[in-house]
């Protein structure tokens, strides 16, 4: 076992359906007659969309078909430079394929941008005569979703002059802030021996066992951000203003408009769930408080959340994961365990360790015609079981979806985690109901209710600060003391007296990319999270009867808002008791612990067999 790390070994995706090489004369072929496609379909349709009288349902069918033909032919080429530099970014060729690719997609996308504008100029009285024509019934949603930017899009010139701008403007401080973060490195002793992290190292300190160790990663942390505060403050600071200025062009009349105009989610509805979310931050602290016992500590402190309890299942090969993965899948739906079981008999997944393959997992939908991609790097872990059926969940999602054309394949943020998280819930399952250890049993809900923090209690703390800091900044430039007093306060509430927050904590804020690069990205975790909860507990009340509803979603895609799509599954997002059922979810897997904790607890007054 030792001695095979790598439990994935061989477990590579075949591309070759895509393209034969990174020269293969078919991809040079195909961006220029890309290219070629997007000036013909500029000399087609430019001043047409726009026309004054308003464009044909006839022209505009026409054309979204061809964007679509574009569209499709295009991702081939992106998919592929993308997933073959994701499986060695060290190659020169990949990187060169892939700057390629970039490069004409930007420059086929400028050819094509008039029709969304022209699209979006048209009167409003036109526009709905269009959208309501039957030959444009599957584009509704599409046509609908572009025009609701219409308040807020500048003139071409403008938008031209803002997006050159923002490359030594808002971007350029985005990639002072990625750079810069990852120059730093952070000087630790560890048994007797001093090393230099990088952030990434050092973040996963917080899983160790040894309490003291995982107060000196936090520690240090703290200290090297801290020594760069100055700069990262001046970077929050001018994004933060940045945002408010162009909120103001751009007559948005809050900071998170935009954002809930991209999730196409109503923002009371957003309200009410992150209401609901602060009214169980209870839930959180039961846990933190018997997470306590189960450590032994009077309270747990900031670094002490990750720690591991129990024991870890004994480490699982890839293809066990394939069959725990599948058999919990096919429990559920044969047909959701028939698109996943795809990805392992045609190769579309890579799985193995290997020098050069980027980190971590995630699963790639091109487009319809094309199927969808699994990378994970599969260690052998109860985690990377985890991982694997999460990004199949995408795939499945992918697979189905792939009913739909092109506008009308992807799903927002709030939706896209439908199936993923949902994967993981039924492997989850399968894992805890199969296993006899108490010990074991307490790992795995341990790490699922952790998990459950994470996304739903921790992200809705990054938004309330993000909306206090936004609030704030209407007043003056931030200080660091400024911006780590609004973090505290959010913390606060979230943690209670059941953690102890440390001196060092202040700069919580100041590493964290989504503040930087995606405002208010973070609360859109919540939403898939919970959904998703309150989707699982359904099916759980429902059985089989939830099966073909639950499947008819996916198969949706991103045909229609989320609120609509939902419906049918009696899902209704203003409703605080749809939130509140996610939270009943999580209720009930600390309600186990604290069970198992008692148990245990008696268990270890006598001394034990296994240790
Ligand atoms: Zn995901």
């Amino acid at each position: 076992m030792a001695g095979l790390p790598d439990t994935a070994a061989g477990v590579r995706w075949d591309l070759s359906d895509l393209f034969a090489a990174p020269d293969d004369p078919k991809i040079a072929a195909l961006l220029t007659s890309s290219q070629e496609r997007a000036v013909a379909f500029a000399s087609a349709y430019r001043g047409k969309i726009g026309a004054l009288e308003g464009p044909t349902p006839e022209i505009v069918l026409r054309a979204l078909q061809d964007l679509e033909g574009l569209n499709e032919q295009l991702q081939r080429g992106g998919a592929y430079a993308a997933l073959l530099y994701a499986a060695d970014t060290s190659r020169p060729e990949h990187r060169d394929l892939r700057e390629k690719v970039e490069l004409a997609l930007t420059e086929i996308g400028n050819t094509v941008l008039f029709f969304d504008l022209e699209w979006v100029a048209v009167p409003d009285a036109a526009a709905t005569r269009i959208m309501e024509d039957p030959q444009l019934a599957t584009y509704c949603h599409f046509l609908q979703q572009a025009r609701r930017l219409r308040p807020h899009i500048l003139s071409e010139p403008e938008e031209r002059l803002l997006n050159e701008r923002d490359n030594t403007g808002s971007r350029a401080f985005g990639r002072l802030f990625t750079e810069l973060l990852s120059s730093l490195t952070f000087p630790l002793e560890r048994d007797g021996e001093a090393k230099a992290l990088t952030l990434s190292e050092l973040l996963a300190l917080s899983h160790e066992p040894d309490r003291a160790l995982r107060r000196r990663a936090h520690e240090t942390l703290y200290n090297v951000l801290a020594d760069k505060g100055l700069v990262l403050t001046f970077v929050y600071d001018t994004l933060v203003q940045d945002h408010l200025t162009m909120d103001r062009l751009r007559r948005f009349p809050d900071p998170m408009a935009a954002r809930h105009l991209s999730n196409e989610i109503d923002p009371a509805a957003v309200e009410r769930m992150l209401a609901v979310t602060e009214a169980n931050y209870g839930i959180a602290q039961r846990y933190f408080r018997v997470k306590a016992q189960l450590l032994d500590l009077p309270r747990l402190a900031v670094y002490d959340q990750y720690a591991p309890v129990g024991r870890e299942l004994p480490s699982c090969n890839f293809a066990d994961a394939q069959r725990i993965v599948l058999e919990a899948f096919r429990e559920f739906s044969p047909e959701f365990a028939a698109a996943a079981q795809q990805f392992f008999d045609k190769r579309w997944i890579d799985a193995e360790v290997r020098p050069g393959k980027q980190d971590g997992a995630f699963c790639s939908s091109p487009a319809p015609s094309l199927h969808p991609y699994v990378l994970t790097n599969y260690t052998g872990n109860l985690r990377d079981v985890m991982t694997v059926a999460h990004e199949l969940g995408h795939g499945v999602h992918g697979c189905l979806a792939r009913a739909q054309t092109y506008f009308n394949y992807d799903t927002p943020l709030t939706t896209a985690e439908t199936a993923s998280v949902f994967g993981e819930y039924l492997v989850f399952d399968r894992l805890l109901t199969g296993e006899a250890d108490p010990e074991v049993q307490l790992a795995l809900l341990c790490g699922k209710i952790e998990d459950a923090c994470a996304t739903v209690f921790r992200q809705t703390v990054l938004t309330r600060f993000e909306q206090a800091a936004f609030r704030e900044r209407g007043s003056g430039r931030f200080t660091s003391e400024a911006l780590a007093r609004l973090w505290l306060e959010a913390n606060q509430r979230y943690y209670g007296d059941a953690v102890e927050m440390t001196e060092a904590y202040r700069g919580g804020w100041s590493y964290i990319p989504h503040f930087i690069h995606s405002r208010f990205y973070c609360y859109s975790y919540v939403f898939g999270e919970l959904l998703v909860l309150s989707l699982y507990r359904r099916y759980k009340e429902e059985g089989a009867a939830f099966v073909p509803k639950y499947l008819a979603l996916l198969t949706a895609g991103g045909s229609a808002a989320p609120e609509d799509l939902l419906k049918p599954l009696g899902v209704d997002l203003q409703d605080p008791k749809f939130w509140q059922q996610g939270f009943d979810e999580i209720e009930r897997l600390v309600a186990q612990v604290e069970t198992l904790a008692s148990q245990i607890g008696r268990r270890s007054t006598r001394p034990r067999a296994t240790d």
